[in-house]
Parts: structure tokens; sequence; C-alpha cells
């Protein structure tokens, strides 16, 4: 059901109650989860919390303790791994050193037999755009060319999902950003399902069409890029994409579309179809690019949050932005991000007023109750 270049009918891949249990450490806790067949997923989280045990769970490596996983409508819980259309992309490559390049990429279908190997070899090597190195032998190859044959060695099988287990980790900085882009062009040009396991933000970010954000064995929030950083709704999510401010406050109301936010004895806004309660405790957030500073309380707009009195800490000129730290006086501490547009650039120990427009920021379940105190 596969053509040469992947495009299956393999449908999704679905995890239905995936559970890992170590004794009685939970490292996959009650999982479900549907990866669209043809995305580039993400399973994106700290070291630890389970990434890896899942991956190793869908490609038969690890046998689950409890859940299902599917792959359209066949269930495939209990196959071998070789007998799985899945194929595995690891860190350390994995490419037999005695093999020259071609033969490492036909490794998969001379096992099987196959004797016409020339055109899907070269086929995979133009697709990774290393047709030019057929000869040489992996240690005669960068990290990233060895990376990039450790991909068509895998597509080369056909599998309806490939899973790539932090692919791009020995890579300097660099040469990750290139292949994260290079990796992002071949899975579109094959149209398979990629799972890719990560724990850094920006790779899943640049990457992934759909990122789930795990933690703790289970998964916190799964969306877009854009809809996780827009609309985090756990501060695990709100730090872990980027940087947030979350400032502790109450709900005083909701009136028509807006909830009104009491916070450091000021009064705050927020939209109300993004604020998780009606009243009580709660977190508002705002992205440190949103927050604006000014010099005084009349530079601001009518209608921005704003909180006064504010001292700047830290000043860091990092080219496209200046990035301030502002101590307020409760204590707590803004950070802004400013683009670097010729405006003057204030110095630690310059009194400034942070400020954001209203829509700009989220509600968070939480925060503490300070009428309660
Ligand atoms: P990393 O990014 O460091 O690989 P991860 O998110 O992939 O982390 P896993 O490798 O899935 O995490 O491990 C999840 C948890 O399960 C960890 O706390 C780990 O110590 C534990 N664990 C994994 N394999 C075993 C095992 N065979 N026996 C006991 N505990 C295990």
């Amino acid at each position: 059901s596969n053509d040469v270049l992947g495009r299956t009918e393999g449908g999704d891949l679905r995890l239905v109650g995936l559970t890992k249990r170590y004794g009685s450490f939970t490292a996959v806790d009650d999982l479900d989860l549907t990866v669209p067949q043809g995305s580039f997923f993400a399973l994106l989280g700290a070291s630890g919390c389970g990434k890896t045990t899942t991956l190793r769970m869908v490609s038969g490596l690890e046998e689950p303790t409890i859940g299902q996983i599917f792959l359209g409508d066949e269930d495939v819980t209990d196959r071998k791994p070789y007998r799985r259309p899945v194929n595995t992309v690891f860190q350390n490559y994995a490419l037999f050193p005695h093999l020259d390049i071609y033969e490492n990429v036909a490794f998969g279908l001379r096992r099987r037999g196959r004797k016409d190997v020339r055109k899907p070899v070269e086929e995979m090597l133009d697709l990774v755009e290393l047709g030019h190195l057929a000869k040489r032998k992996p240690n005669q190859l960068s990290g990233g060319q060895q990376q990039r044959i450790a991909l068509a060695r895998a597509l080369i099988n056909q599998p309806q999902v490939l899973l790539l287990d932090e692919p791009l980790g020995a890579l300097d900085l660099k040469l990750r950003r290139q292949m994260q882009i290079e990796l992002k062009r071949i899975q579109l040009e094959v149209g398979l399902t990629f799972v890719h396991v990560t724990h850094d933000q920006e790779e899943a970010m640049t990457m992934a069409d759909t990122i789930a954000v795990m933690n703790a064995g289970r998964i916190e929030q799964m969306g877009s890029p854009a809809e996780l950083y827009e609309n985090p709704r756990t501060t695990f999510v709100a730090n872990f994409l980027g940087q947030s401010n979350l400032i502790p406050g109450t709900v005083e109301g909701v009136t028509g579309e807006t909830a009104t936010i009491s916070a450091h004895g000021q009064r705050l806004t927020l939209d109300a179809a993004r604020c998780p309660v009606t009243s009580g405790p709660v977190i508002l957030g705002v992205r440190p690019e949103k927050v604006q500073i000014a010099l005084s309380a009349e530079e601001v707009p009518a209608g921005s949050n704003q909180l006064a009195g504010g001292v700047v800490l830290d000043t860091s000129f990092i080219g496209v932005s200046t990035q301030y730290l502002v101590k307020l006086p409760s204590g707590e501490e803004i950070s802004v991000f400013e683009q670097n547009t010729g405006r003057e650039i204030q110095r630690p120990g310059a009194e400034v007023v942070v400020f954001w427009d209203p829509s700009q920021g989220f509600g968070l379940e939480g925060g503490q109750d300070i009428e309660a105190g």
C-alpha cells in the first residue's frame, strides 16, 4: 500500500489508555493520543517524563502494562517490532561502520531478499541529497550527513510511521537548525507520519504541526505550536514553551467579555473567554514580548493593563530586542522584551511603568486568593 516515497494508506496512530509501570513507578500514565496520518508530531517534555518509553511501546521494543496501540483500524499492540510498519531513527544513528553509504541504505531491502535495489536506494540518497557520497563509509561523513543516512535507511523500509528519538541531539546548534529545516522538507515530501521526541521546545515548535507536551508520564496539553504558545492551559506549558510572566491574582467578576482581576492591589483585565474561572484565585499570564515599558503613567494608552512603580533591575541588549527585568513594588519581577527600533534604552535603576494590551493576556487556574491572604 506504499509507493516508493511512502504515501501510505496506513491511517492514524492511536494510543489508547497506554500505561507503562516499572514496579510501582508509572513512567507513562494512561495516555490517550491520536496522531493523524501524515502529520509531523512532536512529543515534548523534560528528561524522564516518559517520551522515550512511549516511543519504545509504539515500536514494540517495550511492552505496555495496560493499553493499546492502533495503526488505522489495526491493533498492533501484540505484534513483534519487525512486524510493525514502524521504523525508528536514533540519536546515535546506528549505521553499520563496515558498509558504505549505499549498502547502509540498501540494507533493509536486501535483508528482505530484494535483488534490484538500485532505484529505491538512489531515490533515497537523492531525497537526503547525499547521492555523491554513496561510496563513503559512515566514519567519513559529518554528524549531520550520518543522520541523513540514518533517515534514508529507515525510510527505504516504507514504514507507515517514522519515530525519531532525539535525532538531532548529538549535533551542534547550527547544524541542528539546518537539520530541523531539512527534516521538515523531507517529511513534507514523503508525507509519512513522523513522531519526533525532543526536550527542546524550539525544535518542537520549528518542526511539528502538533505538539503534545508531556509531564510526569501524562500529556499536559496538545495543539499547534501557536495554540500552545498563545493559549497555554497550565503553568507548566506556559513556562516550558517560551517565557511567561505569571501574576497571581483574584477574579473579582466577569462583565460581558471582560474578566476583572485584582493583583498587587491593582485592577487588571483579561478576555473572559481566556479566563478559566469566574471568581477566586487565578494566574494572569503575559508573554514578555507583549509587555511594554513607559516612563510614566501618562504615556500608557487608555484601557491598558498597567503596573506602576517598577524599577529596572537588569537590561540586556541582544540585537533584535532589548530584554528588561523590572522589579515591582510587590517584589515580583516582570520580563519585558522590547523590539529594538531605535528607542532610548532604559538603564538599571530607571523608574518605569509596565503595561500591556489586555487582549494579550491569558488566564491559568491556580494562584493565591490574595483577599483570603
Ligand atoms: P530522556 O529525555 O532523558 O530520555 P524520557 O522523557 O524519554 O527522558 P523515559 O526514558 O521514557 O523518559 O523514562 C521515563 C521514566 O521511566 C524515567 O523516570 C526513567 O527513569 C524510568 N524508566 C525508564 N526505563 C526504565 C526501566 N527499564 N526500569 C525502571 N525505570 C525505567
